[in-house]
């Protein structure tokens, strides 16, 4: 995104990936509206529409006592009052092919970066193993949009001081016949819990488990998870023998952080490499998008002066800081309620009374889901 952005700023770009593609398993495929505010303001909409897609505007919680409504867009008066849930491959494909149109801007697949160029104490630049051997691309800027395990970070040695994760994700998926109902997005039964994302034609779900509980799972055996996803949603009785082997479950180690200090000179970090989210709530491909958007507006201009200080780059990390934080918190606690639970077996996991009568109220609900979905404000495209 931020690459798109300044390049139709007429700002030579570079982007470098790693993977020759961009159809990875581990990225999440919920598109909040404030993402889809931006992809107007670009002009970029209907493409984005084009691809396949669902649209969810409310998002429902089934638990055993009843179905709690978490969040209902068709409320709010937005452009977008829905999430959209579409497969991120697609989704920076495009954005690919729309930066692809500006002259200076190249985009360089299955380059993986490994060092930084630094002079007199400035990054001014990377080095790569790319398809045809060794490179590297000086730049007056350089962004590390690299994810979680980033490594431009780790080279410029802005690492985290990590808490222990409290929890991992068994990620998988299974058919979606058109004939399926609608499901809430979380079901929660004495038997564990399941996030539900309706892709066009899959199921993407979620199973949470405690920490290194993996070992646990497997011992138990593939039909044990297979009763156990069964047993959480009963719609997936007849399919869940589509999971033939451990190589259809992925582990994902939740990891959530906001560094101290998102840049130094020469080199600033953006997404989940400056703030791993959690998957709760599906928040971070928004936080991600809006960070791009903002170092966009605040650099553009110097970027082209070949003025950018690290001032500019704090002013970033302020901006950004408070929305983070205030998701972080958000989705602590939704994990604290929901999933440390599950490590007391026999424990069920559950809602607190207070946090129940919060969502049965609709404008108290509706603080949350704007706060997940704009930031404390929206963010625009200023040049
Ligand atoms: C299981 C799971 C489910 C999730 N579900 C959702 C969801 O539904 N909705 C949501 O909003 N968020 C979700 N998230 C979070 C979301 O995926 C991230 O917050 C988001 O993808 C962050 O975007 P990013 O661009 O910062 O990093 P990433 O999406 O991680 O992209 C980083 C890119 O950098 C490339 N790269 C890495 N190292 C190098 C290198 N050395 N050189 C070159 N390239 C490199 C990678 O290949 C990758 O393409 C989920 C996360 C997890 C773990």
């Amino acid at each position: 995104m931020l690459g798109l952005l300044l390049a139709r700023q007429d700002i030579p770009v570079v982007l470098l990936e790693s993977h020759v593609d961009f159809d990875r398993d581990f990225r999440g495929d919920t598109v909040f509206p404030s993402v889809l505010d931006v992809m107007y303001e670009l002009g970029l909409i209907d493409k984005l529409m084009n691809i396949p897609h669902t649209k969810i505007s409310k998002l429902r919680m089934q638990t055993p006592k009843g179905t709690i409504a978490l969040a209902d867009y068709s409320r709010l008066r937005i452009r977008f009052p829905h999430v959209t849930i579409l497969p991120q491959p697609n989704f920076i494909s495009l954005l690919v092919e729309e930066a692809k149109q500006y002259p200076h801007f190249q985009v360089l697949m299955g380059a993986q970066v490994d060092g930084l160029i630094e002079e007199s104490g400035q990054v001014c630049g990377v080095r790569y193993r790319g398809q045809n051997g060794r490179g590297e691309v000086r730049a007056q800027l350089t962004v590390g949009a690299d994810g979680r395990f980033s490594r431009v970070r780790k080279l410029a040695g802005l690492e985290p001081k990590l808490a222990e994760p409290t929890m991992d994700i068994l990620w998988t998926r299974l058919s979606r016949k058109p004939s399926d109902p609608d499901l809430a997005t979380v079901i929660q039964s004495d038997k564990g819990i399941l996030s539900v994302s309706p892709r066009p034609d899959v199921w993407q779900l979620g199973y949470p488990i405690p920490k290194g509980g993996y070992a646990r799972v497997r011992e138990r055996g593939l039909e044990a998870l297979r009763r156990s996803i069964a047993g959480i949603a009963p719609l997936f009785e007849d399919r869940v023998d589509e999971i033939k082997d451990w190589k259809h479950i992925s582990v994902f180690s939740i990891q959530a952080y906001c560094l101290k200090r998102w840049y130094a000179p020469g080199v600033l970090l953006i997404g989940d490499s400056a703030h791993a989210m959690s998957p709760i709530a599906g928040a971070g491909i928004n936080l991600a998008v809006q960070d791009a958007v903002t170092a966009s507006n605040i650099l553009g201009e110097k970027l082209k002066a070949n003025d950018v200080q690290l001032v500019d780059m704090a002013r970033i990390q302020r901006e950004r800081t408070l929305p983070v934080k205030l998701i972080q918190g958000h989705q602590q606690k939704l994990q604290k309620r929901l999933v440390e639970p599950l490590e007391k077996e026999g424990t069920p996991p559950n809602l607190p009374v207070m946090m129940r009568v919060f969502f049965s109220i609709p404008f108290l609900r509706d603080i949350p889901m704007k706060v997940l979905s704009f930031g404390l404000r929206p963010v625009h495209i200023k040049a």
